[in-house]
């Protein structure tokens, strides 16, 4: 496995992987690798001559500069899990390769970008925009892979990906969540919940799945209050919002239409913000 921590050095690499006709496929993480990620890699695997798996915690994301110091991050754990999967080059630049100078883009995402995640990280996705777009100009895969349990962030990207970057040709390969024993979704966010807090964790799956699984026939309101208040039974838990919303536009909807809606949920565990979601079958 290669590592690569400038654009420069990556760049060499990937000359001579396109110039053997390889196919790339590209993982984005912040890094604090886990199961979750690696099955990102292994789709990649799966479809492409080469994967690259990019870490980097991106600072113009973070909305709350405390979440950012807090981000939990272990390079020499990361590489040791990495060297055992499908992945043939890591790309770890610093802040300053990657934003050499000040971002002042800002992109329109017509809407889908306030609500939810948008609405309570303000600029989040601005940030992920900036990234995201800046990693596909310098990698330019054939495909790249994200996780479902950032439904939002998906569109996000797919919306990026058409509007700002339709002549890289890229193809938005989005995976199933990757799940805990206990149903938690798998998160670098979990490493930071108390023993008690990750009890609490697994009621926000279980409380999720008992009503999105089987349509309960509840309104959109009811459902919400209905799950919002069990979540908040727990000690340790307090939910941020619970949105029902259209898996195209992501907006709330007025009506629950069995498989093309989605239950998202942000809920605090003590101090940790969780997000997850499940479709309503
Ligand atoms: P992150 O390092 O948290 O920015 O995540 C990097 C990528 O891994 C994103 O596309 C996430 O959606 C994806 N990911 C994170 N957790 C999971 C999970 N539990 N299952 C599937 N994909 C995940």
């Amino acid at each position: 496995m290669i590592i690569a921590r400038t654009k420069k050095e990556l760049n060499r690499y990937l000359k001579l992987v396109r110039k053997a006709n390889k196919t790339i496929g590209f993982v984005p993480t912040m890094g604090a690798l886990h199961k979750g990620h690696l099955s990102l890699i292994k789709c990649s695997d799966n479809e492409n001559n080469f994967t690259l798996v990019s870490i980097f915690v991106n600072p113009t994301q973070f909305n709350n500069p405390d979440d950012l110091k807090k981000y939990p991050g272990n390079e020499t754990e990361d590489l040791d899990l990495l060297l055992r999967e499908s992945c043939d080059i890591v790309f770890i630049p610093d802040v300053d390769e990657m934003y050499p100078e000040d971002d002042k883009r800002i992109f329109d995402f017509d809407g889908i970008d306030k609500v939810m995640e948008g609405k309570f990280r303000k600029g989040h996705f601005n940030g992920v925009a900036q990234i995201v777009s800046k990693l596909f100009e310098i990698v330019r895969p054939n495909k790249a892979y994200f996780g479902r349990k950032d439904f939002q962030q998906v569109a996000i990207i797919n919306y990026l990906n058409k509007t700002y970057l339709p002549d890289l040709g890229i193809d938005i390969i989005s995976c199933d969540i990757i799940r805990e024993g206990d149903g938690l979704a798998m998160s670098s966010r979990n490493r930071l919940l108390s023993v008690s807090e990750r009890k609490s964790a697994g009621l926000i799956s279980k409380i999720l799945t008992k009503y999105g699984r089987k349509f309960s026939g509840y309104s959109v309101e009811e459902l919400r209050n209905r799950i919002a208040e069990e979540i908040n039974l727990d000690k340790n838990l307090e939910v941020e919002y619970i949105d029902i919303v259209d898996d195209e536009s992501l907006q709330t909807v007025s009506e629950i239409i069995p498989g093309k809606t989605t239950i998202c949920a942000a809920v605090y565990d003590g101090n940790v913000r969780l997000i997850d979601n499940i479709a309503i079958t």
